[in-house]
């Protein structure tokens, strides 16, 4: 009986974490968005390429969500489905880059990953998130 087959051990990728990326115009985008609301809070979609579907390359701003108040991004079940929408960015007037609990909920219901800006709304002062709330990093191209 054999118990081992003596095959060449391959070692299994430990599923490598998915490496996002966001195009710079993209980032300005959300930070220049955020800034001329500010001091309402920003609320957007992120959408992917359609070929390269971990780069993030366009935000679309929400209609009728730059009212302020973290409830400006719960309306996103009433939105058609578009599987190249990946995440969320929205800012935090507050100045705090960390999720609220109530973003925390939004992430787990929708989408991969969540972008928060916070003022002053500059390369240093924005963060991304996992569904699961992970910071997470993402690189600019
Ligand atoms: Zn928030």
């Amino acid at each position: 009986m054999v118990l081992f087959k003596h095959t060449k051990t391959r070692k299994k990728p430990n599923n490598p974490p998915v490496q996002w990326k966001i195009t710079k115009e993209c980032l300005d985008l959300i930070l220049e968005g955020a800034k001329s609301i500010y001091p309402k809070e920003f609320g957007g979609l992120l959408r992917v390429d359609t070929t390269n579907k971990h780069t993030i390359t366009e935000v679309i701003l929400l209609p009728g969500t730059i009212s302020g108040g973290s409830q400006a991004l719960f309306k996103l079940h009433m939105l058609p489905i578009d599987l190249s929408i990946i995440g969320t960015a929205h800012s935090h007037p507050s100045g705090i880059s960390l999720p609220s609990r109530a973003d925390l909920e939004l992430f787990d219901k929708y989408g991969k990953v969540h972008i928060i800006v916070a003022t002053p709304f500059d390369q240093l002062s924005w963060r991304a998130y996992s569904y699961a709330g992970d910071a997470i990093h993402i690189t600019i191209i």
